[in-house]
């Protein structure tokens, strides 16, 4: 008993004195789990599943390919502009970003630590034009800066006891296995589920990180209520929305954020 209350109190102090900010929101964020170390492994996993002949990448001469780079591309610049004029440079200093378009039914989209992109076809008559892609690439870029991931390994960690603190912190195929099963890599399901307040997080950031791109951040509205239609009719509901959930609590906190996201909406 009294080794598990020892136990408790020091990973509630490890837990303490491991803490980080979140851009642009100001959140505390858990982060004992190396957000560099994820980065590492996202760019091997990345590699892997672009290679692996069963990924349909589409070409990148496809327009839409070359629209989901442009988008990409438009707001990887505005994100490093904010970072590095706002004293979270170090964070991003071994991004390499990467955008691809992979040809598949699903309705997805994603975007690893250290900036690896994945959008699929299937999301694109949802989006169904720049802005609304720019909405979900500006969502999914901001699960990455806000390091949705390594907090989400931090609270397992926590969870789990102190013991496997230092067993992730000097296992590296602990931090490949993670990012394996959180983005289905390797024929592994994807079981990346990120909570309410990160998903509220990462639409908030979004938005205003479509803003500094040059997309009217109003866009992200309809966006989500044609996301919400796109389920309606399915009795299976899309893997982007059974993770992102398009009720009409989520639909008015973005537009409670929107007027603060129109600050950085120059309408470029
Ligand atoms: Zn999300």
């Amino acid at each position: 008993m009294k080794k598990v209350i020892f136990l408790g109190m020091a990973t509630a102090i490890l837990a303490m004195s491991s803490c980080s900010t979140v851009p642009l929101t100001g959140r505390s964020r858990l982060s004992l789990v190396d957000d560099t170390q994820l980065q590492q492994q996202a760019a091997i996993g990345y590699a892997q599943l672009m290679s692996n002949p069963q990924t349909k990448v589409v070409s990148t001469t496809s327009a839409n390919a070359q629209m989901v780079k442009r988008v990409g591309q438009k707001i990887a610049a505005a994100v490093t502009q904010y970072m590095n004029q706002n004293g979270y440079g170090d964070q991003i200093a071994n991004y390499k970003w990467e955008y691809n378009l992979i040809d598949s039914k699903e309705i997805n989209a994603w975007c690893m630590p250290g900036g690896k992109i994945a959008v699929y076809t299937g999301i694109l008559p949802v989006t169904k034009d720049e802005a609304g892609l720019a909405t979900v690439m500006g969502h999914e870029v901001a699960h990455a800066i806000a390091q949705h991931s390594a907090e989400r390994a931090s609270q397992m960690t926590v969870a789990q006891g102190l013991g496997t603190v230092v067993g992730v912190a000097s296992a590296n195929s602990k931090y490949a296995d993670y990012i394996n099963a959180a983005y289905g890599i390797g024929g592994q399901l994807t079981i990346l589920s990120y909570g309410r307040n990160q998903e509220l997080e990462a639409d908030k950031m979004g938005l205003a990180f479509m803003a500094m791109a040059g997309y009217n951040p109003t866009n992200a509205v309809d966006f989500w209520q044609r996301m919400a239609q796109a389920s309606s009719g399915s009795q299976k509901p899309p893997a982007f929305l059974s993770t992102h959930p398009s009720d009409a609590a989520r639909i008015a906190q973005i537009q409670k954020d929107l007027p603060e996201a129109m600050k950085y909406y120059k309408g470029k």
